[in-house]
């Protein structure tokens, strides 16, 4: 189906956008690559598109001496994936960008429309939770910053409100820690877990796991006490994860039951922490 007919405007600064994003209807416009095909369903209506994909102020990387990372919101899949920086800083995270979907979407797509738009199917939710990423939001009452823990609303939702941009996210330090990135495709995902461990004379010394294909991804605090101190061993590691689908509401559809997310969540968590343990992505 065609795009109904839309207001279609292109800001050179982010005040420009903030101002426009006041008109009722507005909406931001990334890299398209989701609100163009919800748009085209008629899933969705919006009187004026403010495409922000050219606004510099969101398009760059930038690590700081600690290690942190900020990644402007409008830079492009693709864009991590090349990035040295990144790839330095968070290999774990250039390479999840250098693998997702295909090359057309990755040319488009951003970091902040994937974290915003949150398909439960979207890569990037779970790992800005499990890092405990900070997203630094701006809108005409003035900018805040946001723990991942708290953005993601519920299906296809997050805390911004709709005069408000998603500018850039900041990950903390990996310190040594390392990641471990793992899903089950069916489909386009049917469950996905990260897991950033560090060790200590081999064994655990803490770890942060998080789920995602969720309507809003999670972390598994119980999960994450048991692996700390825990051996290394694929027989511990299975133990202190196998309570991760705990309590989880999953969503069934074309691609999986909630029921089969839930019982594929301890798999996922801990393939994702072996991962980690066996080297994973150092930072
Ligand atoms: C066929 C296909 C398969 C895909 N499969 C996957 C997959 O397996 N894994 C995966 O991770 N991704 C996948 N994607 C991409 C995924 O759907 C992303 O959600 C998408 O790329 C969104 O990024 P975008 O920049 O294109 O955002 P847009 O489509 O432009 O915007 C998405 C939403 O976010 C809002 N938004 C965008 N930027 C901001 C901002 N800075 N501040 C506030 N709101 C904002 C928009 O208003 C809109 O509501 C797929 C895409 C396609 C087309």
């Amino acid at each position: 189906m065609l795009l109904a007919p839309v207001e279609y405007y292109r800001p050179d600064t982010i005040d420009e956008a903030l101002e426009a994003l006041q008109t009722d209807g507005a909406r931001p416009l990334a890299g398209g690559q989701s609100l163009i095909s919800i748009l085209k369903l008629r899933a969705t209506t919006v009187d004026l598109l403010v495409d922000i994909s050219r606004l510099d102020d969101l398009r760059s990387i930038s690590v700081a001496d600690d290690g942190s990372v900020t990644i402007g919101a409008g830079v492009t899949y693709d864009e991590m994936a090349m990035s040295p920086d990144l790839h330095h800083a968070y290999p774990g995270l250039s390479t999840i960008a250098a693998h997702t979907v295909d090359a057309q979407v990755r040319n488009r797509g951003t970091f902040g429309g994937n974290l915003c738009h949150n398909d439960p199917i979207n890569n990037f939710p779970p790992f800005v939770v499990a890092v405990d990423a900070v997203m630094h939001a701006t809108g005409a009452n003035g900018s805040r910053d946001i723990p991942a823990g708290e953005f993601f609303t519920g299906y296809f939702t997050n805390a911004l409100t709709d005069d408000e941009l998603l500018t850039s996210v900041t990950l903390p330090p990996l310190n040594g820690r390392s990641i471990g990135y793992q899903e089950i495709e069916i489909g386009e995902a049917a469950a996905r877990a990260v897991a950033i461990v560090a060790m200590s004379n081999g064994s655990i010394e803490s770890a942060s796991v998080a789920l995602g294909c969720l309507p809003i991804p999670v972390r598994r605090p119980a999960v994450e006490s048991a692996l700390a101190g825990a051996d290394s061993t694929p027989e511990a590691v299975a133990e202190a994860t196998a309570a991760a689908g705990d309590g989880i509401e999953p969503v069934s559809d074309a691609d999986a039951s909630a029921d089969y997310r839930r019982a594929m969540a301890p798999v996922v968590a801990k393939r994702a922490v072996l991962e980690a343990i066996q080297g994973g992505h150092h930072g």
